[in-house]
């Protein structure tokens, strides 16, 4: 067990629900000081008080991540209530479908400001905290999507994970003076609510694809950020870890009996 997040605050963005709820639940077990953060108060509320029922240290933030000064306000409450920011998840994300043909320059801008944007604009929010860390850690959520594999429908969401890694690898080189890493976890299909409304066979479907033949849980992806944010990853920056069952890896039908 990693021993080195205790008593670390730590500010997860999109941390209401899906991944960023599971990489809150596993950071508060390990004894660090969470801030969910949601544009949804009362969601943000609901799940930084699960995070308390279950032990842990934890308090809820409203703010949209394309806004520059919520995301400062984000910072400040960090500091306020947790002493600073020793580690950011900037895990909020949007991906809604559209092809080509349909999608306008608005859902572009939407899709691009809230991924790509919104990584850049937590990161410099929280980056005057994050230097006065002697453990800094980013840890971005992009997916497989766009910076290793495609979809139909998903040209803008790949757009902006790829992008992700663009900022990701000057990041790293920008803040390494302060010891700060910065680094990446890639899902493949991971268990959120959205996806278990889609149905069984839906799901069945999706993980027959996937070599270990079972869709990821949301702490799978909190333990990979667990240990890029650990004291044990210091010398770790500008990487991705794939966190996909082995999705990304077949090369035919054939590949997976
Ligand atoms: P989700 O269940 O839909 O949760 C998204 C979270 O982000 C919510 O907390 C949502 O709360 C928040 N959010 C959305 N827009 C926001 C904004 N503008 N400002 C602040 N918070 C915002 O999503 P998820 O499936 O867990 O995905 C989380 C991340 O993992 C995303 O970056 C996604 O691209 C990535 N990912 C997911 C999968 C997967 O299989 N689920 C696979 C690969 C990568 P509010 O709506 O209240 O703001």
């Amino acid at each position: 067990m990693l021993s080195s997040i205790a008593g670390r605050s730590v500010v997860v963005t999109g941390g209401s629900k899906g991944i960023g709820k599971g990489i809150g639940r596993v950071f508060a077990r390990n004894g660090a000081k969470v801030l969910v953060v949601s544009r949804t108060l009362s969601e943000a509320e609901a799940a930084a008080a699960e995070l308390v029922a279950d032990g842990g240290i934890a308090s809820a933030f409203a703010a949209d991540v394309t806004q520059p000064a919520e995301m400062q306000a984000m910072a400040d409450a960090a500091k306020l209530r947790h002493g600073g920011v020793d580690v950011l998840c900037a895990n909020a994300g949007a991906f809604p479908q559209g092809r080509i043909e349909d999608l306008s320059a608005q859902d572009w801008d939407q899709v691009l400001g809230v991924n790509l944007k919104g990584t850049f604009l937590a990161l410099k929010a929280c980056l005057p905290y994050l230097t006065q860390s002697d453990q800094g850690r980013v840890v971005i959520t992009s997916s497989i999507t766009g910076p290793v594999t495609g979809f139909p429908g998903w040209t803008h969401y790949g757009a902006s994970k790829a992008g992700q890694l663009g900022f990701m690898r000057t990041a790293c080189l920008e803040l390494a003076k302060y010891k700060i890493t910065v680094n990446a976890v890639l899902p493949g299909n991971i268990l959120t609510e959205g996806l278990v409304a889609m149905g069984d066979d839906y799901l069945q479907s999706m993980a027959a694809s996937i070599p270990l033949k079972a869709l990821g849980t949301v702490e799978d992806i909190g333990y990979a950020a667990l240990f890029l944010a650990s004291k044990e990853a210091a010398y770790i920056t500008g990487q991705t870890i794939i966190v996909d069952g082995g999705q990304t890896l077949p090369e035919s039908l054939d590949a997976l009996n």
